[in-house]
């Protein structure tokens, strides 16, 4: 275990972020049923994503579970969820459509940008920087590369708390310019694909950051690879969705949304496949900070279901009893080592 584990954060405010998980449910549904689609046409994964390992029922494994017409495997030897099939290049070609931004923002956009950065991101940021001064890098040493950066909501939150060398990498150009044009400042750069291995393989950065990003790469190798050999690079910082109690509430509740299994996570970390991944490329868990939104999105599917059954005064008072605890149950989840999602930041063995 972990010298520095942190656990759970309050979810009161990301609610009313991402209301459209509430309102659009067969919108969303629908759009994880056609990123489905795209996955299903692909060859049967033959290799685990994370150690390579034969997979799959060809290998002679059970399948773990089923969800959304989707089957996952469960590696036998590093613990990663494996989507029965692969998610490559022209998986990736067919999910991955950039999204239309407006040529000119109001101010009324760069207000919701800063309201996101400052709600989502500040805390993921501070829980970098403070685990970083402790290791004795102050934030005029850090010199950070953001890669798949979106919209730049993390690499301005770094600056934001004082870090001056920090930037981003993205392959969309929209969502660079909005990125640029929402921080006054070139945060972001605009990278093609092909090129990230060799960006990130040549960076003359001591910190890498991964922000819900590793579980979207094609060639993960490729990348971990490049992370691997630049000796620069001392502290990896990533987040990545978990098999966790999500996975399961989806599972049991095939008529909503599944936000975390499906649509473009085509695989899952475990503690024990990240734990593979870091030793692989020669690093260590250096401190986590774990907190899921499974309790919310159980919460958010009870909803969805009731409405369904015609049930919406019943929602209405569900609501009110059950979102008061929802902070501290999302807190049980996390401390039992089960929750949807994880940040860590890794260190290079010396
Ligand atoms: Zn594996």
């Amino acid at each position: 275990m972990a010298l520095k584990r942190k656990y759970s954060k309050s979810v009161g405010d990301i609610i009313k972020i991402k209301s459209d998980f509430f309102e659009k449910n067969e919108e969303m549904l629908k759009l994880s049923a056609h990123q489905a689609d795209a996955l299903l046409l692909q060859p049967k994964r033959t290799k685990c994503k994370i150690c390579h390992n034969p997979i799959g029922a060809d290998a002679g494994q059970k399948v773990l579970y089923r969800s959304q017409r989707m089957s996952y495997f469960e590696c036998p030897v590093c613990g990663h969820i494996n989507s029965e099939y692969e998610d490559n290049e022209d998986f990736a070609s067919r999910v991955y459509i950039s999204d239309d931004y407006l040529a000119n923002y109001s101010e009324d956009d760069r207000q919701k940008y800063e309201t996101r950065r400052d709600t989502i991101y500040i805390p993921k940021a501070r829980f970098l920087l403070d685990a970083l001064a402790e290791d004795g890098l102050q934030k005029k040493d850090i010199k950070l590369l953001d890669d798949g950066a979106g919209s730049g909501y993390f690499v301005s939150a770094i600056r934001q708390l004082g870090v001056e060398q920090a930037d981003g990498i993205e392959i969309s150009e929209p969502q660079v310019q909005f990125a640029n044009t929402m921080n006054g400042d070139d945060i972001l750069t605009q990278v093609d694909a092909p090129d990230i291995a060799s960006i990130i393989g040549t960076a003359k950065v001591n910190v890498i950051s991964f922000i819900g990003v590793l579980e979207h790469i094609t060639n993960l190798d490729d990348i971990l690879d490049a992370v691997m050999k630049n000796k620069n690079v001392e502290y990896i910082y990533f987040s990545v969705p978990m098999f966790s109690m999500s996975c399961i509430f989806e599972a049991a509740h095939q008529t909503c949304y599944n936000r975390h299994a499906g649509g473009t996570h085509t695989h899952l970390f475990t503690e024990k496949s990240i734990a593979y991944m870091t030793k692989a490329i020669g690093f260590e868990e250096y401190a986590t900070w774990k907190f899921g939104s499974d309790m919310m999105d159980l919460y958010r599917m009870i909803c969805v279901c009731l409405d369904q059954n015609g049930n919406a005064d019943l929602r209405e008072r569900f609501g009110s009893r059950f979102l008061p605890m929802l902070d501290e149950l999302q807190e049980v989840v996390d401390r039992h080592e089960d929750a949807s999602e994880i940040h860590m930041i890794i260190k290079r063995k010396s």
